[in-house]
């Protein structure tokens, strides 16, 4: 993980409402959940962000070439 990494913005989907929430994963990584705007929390996964990583690098690959 670098300092890149961690100005990554993550999107994560509320369970509750399906909206998605977007945060930065250096944010996310201190912290077990977030509030969604319908007041239920969105629990913060660690699988849920290495999966999320992975898709933003795979996005910014192919923006670049
Ligand atoms: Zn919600």
């Amino acid at each position: 993980m670098n300092r890149k990494v961690d100005t990554q913005l993550i999107g994560l989907r509320c369970e509750h409402c399906g909206t998605i929430k977007a945060a930065l994963l250096g944010w996310l990584k201190e912290h077990d959940e977030m509030a969604c705007d319908c007041g239920q929390p969105i629990v913060v996964r660690p699988n849920d962000l290495v999966d999320a990583v992975k898709r933003a690098d795979a996005v910014e690959r192919r923006a670049l070439s």
